[in-house]
């Protein structure tokens, strides 16, 4: 008999159900459903097991079912890896019998064409018509290793046990979930829930991220992300779970598309959505990462040892073999980090094992006086967790005498000493005694250096996050608004000048002329020298076509650009002639609207090589001034703004100043703004400004 619709069963319910019913379980393991009932009872699954299949009376020794309408409700989940031919009809039926969820494995639908797509909707609005949750299809399941609900098929469980921790996983790739869990396990690492999303048909990502930052069981967060089905949700839940207390360390597939655009401007072709979403990552405080394992390993860091005190701490590296401990430093500066700059009571205890000669980082334990290597070893990183500025120790272990005895030691010094401590065992088979001895004791470790220093740099950068959630929000400064009547469409330069003017960013003085006597005019009152250049809406880069003549000293170097302009291959609309102005460095300023993700703005290394160097950063409007600075020390170009060669130190200030008040505009026009380049911005010597010469928007 038909049982009242479920009320849109909780996510909660559906991870640890009361009731699983397997359609088209299995004795044989070779398929899906075999491997399904399977997990489920050798992980211990401890609610009502229904087997659903009409050729079988008992499967794996539990009364079969012929069909769900059968089984005896109420039915909390139901896992389909049915062929997708026969898929609709099941859904149909557990909808009717009033199941809560299902779980769909069957795959080849909207992954594999239109007409896979047409079915998969099909399928997601019979189950919404009928209140049930869909997880999938094209998924792997879930696994809850807190309550020992496996309700999946995957390989991850060919294992005698799992390992239950803090760990969270959303996938959208259940192949890659479970290899992650793999891995996970082979370093000790354990996991509350992981949910493989697969096609997102009903619940989404984001819908279990937001389970996750709720559950007690999930300590950190991993993201495996494709692609995001209603992106305006993703940045608010980063910043929930920042509050939470909950680390989001995510890795998101598509990194390279974002340059393949054919881009109307600069802005569009350095800011992909890539970078948008990379930079709304940093701005809530998420982990975004390129390796997956490093995003397990660097989970499993922030689950199992204790955080960084802050960021921007250096890092102690303490070994036994000069060899590791130097090829370790030399590592340090490509993953962002530093050796720490050792205070004196640290220094003093050092002293108290080695000459004095060797008291420095990296630490070399092979130069402690004889016999006290063990001791020793503990005293200096027992110093080294008080130190101010060192915030976490990394131990690069090579081979020598008791290994693992020594690895043993560690865990107890990270654990009172209150900072991360990185045990690599650098060598193969004959460190496994090792690896082996600090899984008993709970306690990570990294099979190799780059794992390692990949972990810590996950780990500064969700320090760096956390700190960044005291800071109040971005203040705006007075007397910003936008003008009353707005242009549309391709703006030209004078048009893009206009507007962010109004928003007090300097621009060059300018007037446009329709005649070559308007132009000897305009010139006149502007005061040569000055820079003519050939306007047409239809022009992406003025400089590709000689469209712009620079310091022209009089009337008579005017009227010859002006001739040679009109000679150009594209017809003007007339020429601007422009102050001609100076500065030390050329920056680009830029902003645009990332459909779902909302408003972003670029500031880089400017000029015509702008696509080549790709010396950018890109961060969500509106930027507090401290935001903005941050952007711009991140630049290559950073040391030059500083002075160097004996160039002045340029002014920062008028920068940041003016990269505010872009985002601000950039925030008040919201959807409407499509892109804006401003390119070049001139900056001069400190305390003379900045003034930007050239910019381009489009309006929708
Ligand atoms: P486009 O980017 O369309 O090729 P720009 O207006 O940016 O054209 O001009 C190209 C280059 O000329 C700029 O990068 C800048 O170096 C220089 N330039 C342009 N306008 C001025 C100006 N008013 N004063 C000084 N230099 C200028
Ligand atoms: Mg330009």
């Amino acid at each position: 008999m038909p049982q009242m619709p479920p009320d849109r069963t909780p996510l909660a319910r559906i991870v640890n159900p009361d009731s699983v019913a397997v359609i088209g379980a299995s004795d044989d393991l070779g398929k899906f459903g075999g491997r399904v009932i399977h997990y489920l009872i050798r992980h211990g699954y401890r609610g009502r097991l229904l087997p659903i299949n009409p050729n079988r009376a008992v499967i794996r020794g539990l009364p079969a079912f012929p069909g769900i309408a059968a089984a005896p409700g109420p039915v909390d989940v139901a896992i389909l890896a049915v062929p997708a031919g026969t898929l609709l009809r099941e859904v149909e039926a557990c909808a009717a019998a009033g199941v809560g969820a299902c779980i769909v494995i069957t795959g080849k639908l909207a992954d594999a064409g239109p007409e896979g797509a047409a079915l998969e909707a099909r399928v997601a609005a019979a189950a919404r018509a009928a209140g049930m949750r869909l997880v999938g299809p094209n998924c792997l399941g879930i696994l809850n290793l807190a309550d020992g609900a496996m309700l999946s098929s995957s390989l991850a469980l060919e294992v005698e046990r799992v390992r239950a921790g803090g760990i969270g996983m959303v996938s959208q790739s259940g192949a890659l979930m479970g290899t992650l869990v793999s891995l996970g396990h082979r370093h000790g690492a354990g996991f509350s829930r992981c949910v493989s999303v697969g096609n997102q048909a009903d619940l989404e990502l984001c819908d279990v991220l937001e389970f996750l930052i709720e559950d007690a069981a999930t300590r950190v967060i991993t993201l495996y992300v494709e692609g995001l089905k209603d992106p305006a949700r993703f940045a608010p839940l980063l910043r929930r779970a920042r509050a939470a207390g909950k680390p989001v360390l995510c890795v998101k597939a598509g990194r390279s598309e974002a340059g393949a655009q054919a881009a109307r401007s600069h802005t569009a072709s350095l800011a992909g959505s890539h970078a948008a979403f990379a930079a709304l990552c940093r701005e809530a405080g998420a982990v975004l990462l390129d390796d997956p394992a490093v995003m397990v390993l660097a989970a499993d860091a922030l689950d199992r040892l204790p955080r960084l005190p802050r960021a921007g701490m250096g890092c102690a590296v303490i070994a036994s073999s000069g060899g590791s401990t130097v090829t370790t430093t030399d590592m340090l500066a490509q993953h962002g980090l530093r050796l720490g700059a050792m205070g004196e009571a640290t220094r003093a205890e050092l002293r108290r094992w080695m000459p004095e000669s060797h008291v420095h980082l990296p630490l070399d334990t092979g130069s402690f006086h004889d016999g006290t290597s063990e001791d020793g070893l503990g005293a200096c990183i027992r110093a080294f967790m008080r130190d101010d500025d060192i915030g976490a120790v990394v131990v690069p272990m090579t081979t020598q005498p008791a290994m693992a005895a020594r690895a043993a030691l560690l865990p107890p010094l990270a654990r009172e000493g209150g900072r991360p401590l990185l045990y690599v065992m650098m060598a193969g088979e004959v460190g496994d005694a090792a690896r082996e001895r600090l899984r008993e004791a709970g306690f990570p470790f990294y099979d190799s250096v780059a794992h390692a220093l990949g972990v810590l740099q996950a780990l500064e950068a969700e320090a760096e996050g956390r700190g960044r959630a005291a800071l109040p929000p971005p203040a705006r400064p007075a007397g910003l608004a936008l003008p009353e009547a707005l242009p549309r469409g391709a703006l030209t330069e004078e048009e893009a000048k206009r507007l962010v003017a109004a928003y007090g960013i300097p621009v060059t003085r300018e007037r446009f002329a329709a005649t070559e006597a308007e132009a000897v005019a305009a010139a006149e009152a502007i005061g040569f020298p000055v820079v003519l250049k050939g306007v047409s809406r239809a022009v992406v880069h003025k400089s590709d076509l000689g469209l712009v003549r620079l310091g022209l000293r009089d009337a008579e170097a005017l009227r010859a650009a002006h001739a040679a302009l009109l000679a150009a291959p594209v017809p003007l609309e007339g020429v601007l002639v422009q102050e001609m102005a100076r500065g030390e460095a050329e920056l680009i300023l830029g902003a645009r609207h990332e459909p779902g993700l909302g408003p972003f703005v670029l500031v880089g290394t400017g000029g015509i090589w702008v696509e080549v160097l790709r010396d950018v950063q890109l961060a969500p409007a509106p930027l507090r001034p401290e935001d903005a600075r941050a952007m711009l020390r991140r630049l290559a170009l950073w040391p030059v703004l500083q002075g160097v060669r004996g160039r002045p130190a340029l002014d920062v200030e008028a920068a940041v100043e003016a990269l505010v008040r872009l985002s601000w505009l950039a925030a008040d026009l919201g959807p409407r703004l499509v892109e804006l380049d401003l390119n070049p911005i001139l900056l001069r010597a400190a305390g003379e400004g900045c003034i930007a010469v050239d910019a381009r928007a489009t309006l929708a």
